[in-house]
């Protein structure tokens, strides 16, 4: 991936503050957060907004970064795509074909102490047979 220069780096970190959608809610959880803002900006290859949320709700969880490779996670869409999922209430069962998948629709936070970096209620780790192969897409 391209390095960052210090000017883009500034640049983005001004547009994180300015946008109203960066700040994590006072109990939105790391998993709810990243995949909102994956959604809405994307992923650039960084755990960007894992360590934004970090930053910001818990500046002293400094071994985050290293729970997070050590699930394989790399980048902030592999939080819920290689790191967690839904849970398995949330999935919907597909009666044509019996498979389950995702909701389109994304449920509320079920929220977290303020200073976890823990996913809340909706979501399981993904079993490691279960982990896509890959990279950062
Ligand atoms: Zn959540
Ligand atoms: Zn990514």
């Amino acid at each position: 991936m391209p390095e960052m220069s210090v000017a883009d780096e500034a640049e983005l970190y001004l547009k994180m503050i300015a946008d109203p959608g960066s700040e994590p809610g006072l109990y939105e959880c790391l998993a709810c957060f990243v995949s909102r803002r994956v959604e809405e900006v994307g992923c650039d290859g960084t755990l960007l907004w894992s360590q934004w949320f970090r930053d910001v709700k818990s500046p002293t969880a400094s071994a985050l970064e290293a729970r997070l490779t050590r699930i394989r996670v790399y980048c902030d869409c592999h939080v819920t795509r290689n790191g967690y999922r839904m849970e398995r209430r949330l999935l919907i069962r597909d009666l044509m074909t019996d498979e389950l998948s995702e909701p389109d629709e994304m449920p509320d936070c079920a929220g977290v102490r303020r200073t976890s970096t823990k996913p809340c209620g909706n979501w399981e780790r993904r079993p490691v047979n279960e982990w896509r192969p890959g990279r950062h897409e």
